[in-house]
């Protein structure tokens, strides 16, 4: 059976705001919606969240849910990544679509780099990954996928997510199984684990649906199930 994705991998936004905008972005919609923040291009930061990496039961963190780590100052980041550090029994998801934005280099193993890449023309983003973001694991997410990826250089990348895009917006892509398949043959051959979101299961059915995770994410849940007996 297909899992969400947001089973396993719980949002903490520490962090509210972007100013790439994209056309598709849910988490604008849902920020002027609820009115969590006065303007969604000023990301917030909300410090008074870090107690929520307190909790000694691990889980997986999306700590970029609602913004993009681009856009995070540097007096953030040093706070987060030194909570990260006192709080190992977490692992630590960022992502970015402006890699070539950000330079540091720290020795964090539960912390996980990743770019988005929707198509073919951003695939440079998986290299400037690897030259600007120095430590941790690397990861690539492939959500919404607007055209065919084509061939990519995957190396040192230790997950990838792929995804087709959802909601009602007017002129919305579907991903085609073959892009999907493509990407997915390109890991596999790497042994890198894949995770196609929920999304695709009307795309490729349950039959062959593939939701693969890292090792570490792996013990994570396994140590949940252990807090629930
Ligand atoms: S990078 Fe993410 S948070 Fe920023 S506008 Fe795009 S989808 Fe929204």
């Amino acid at each position: 059976m297909a899992v969400c994705i947001k089973s396993q991998i719980q949002n903490l936004n520490l962090v509210i705001g972007c100013t790439i905008g994209c056309t598709y972005c849910y988490a604008r919609s849902n920020v002027r919606r609820f009115r969590m923040i006065e303007d969604f291009e000023k990301p917030e930061y909300f410090p008074r969240k870090l107690r929520l990496m307190e909790k000694a039961r691990p889980q997986i963190f999306l700590l970029t849910g609602m913004s993009d780590f681009s856009g995070w100052r540097q007096e953030w980041r040093d706070e987060v990544f030194a909570k990260m550090a006192d709080n190992p029994q977490h692992q630590y998801l960022f992502l970015t679509k402006r890699p070539e934005e950000i330079t540091f280099s720290i020795d964090l193993d539960n912390a996980w780099f990743g770019v988005t890449v929707t198509s073919s023309r951003e695939k440079r983003r998986i290299a400037a990954l690897r030259e600007h973001l120095r430590g941790g694991h690397y990861h690539v997410t492939f959500e919404p996928m607007f055209d065919d990826i084509g061939e990519v250089d995957l190396r040192g990348i230790e997950w990838i997510v792929i995804g087709t895009e959802t909601g009602r917006r007017k002129g919305k892509f579907v991903s085609k199984p073959e892009w999907v398949w493509n990407l997915t043959d390109q890991a596999h051959a790497l042994g890198i684990p894949v995770f196609w979101k929920e999304d695709l299961l009307p795309i490729l059915g349950q039959a062959q649906m593939i939701q693969e995770l890292p090792r570490a994410f792996c013990r994570v849940l396994e140590e949940q199930a252990k807090w629930r007996k």
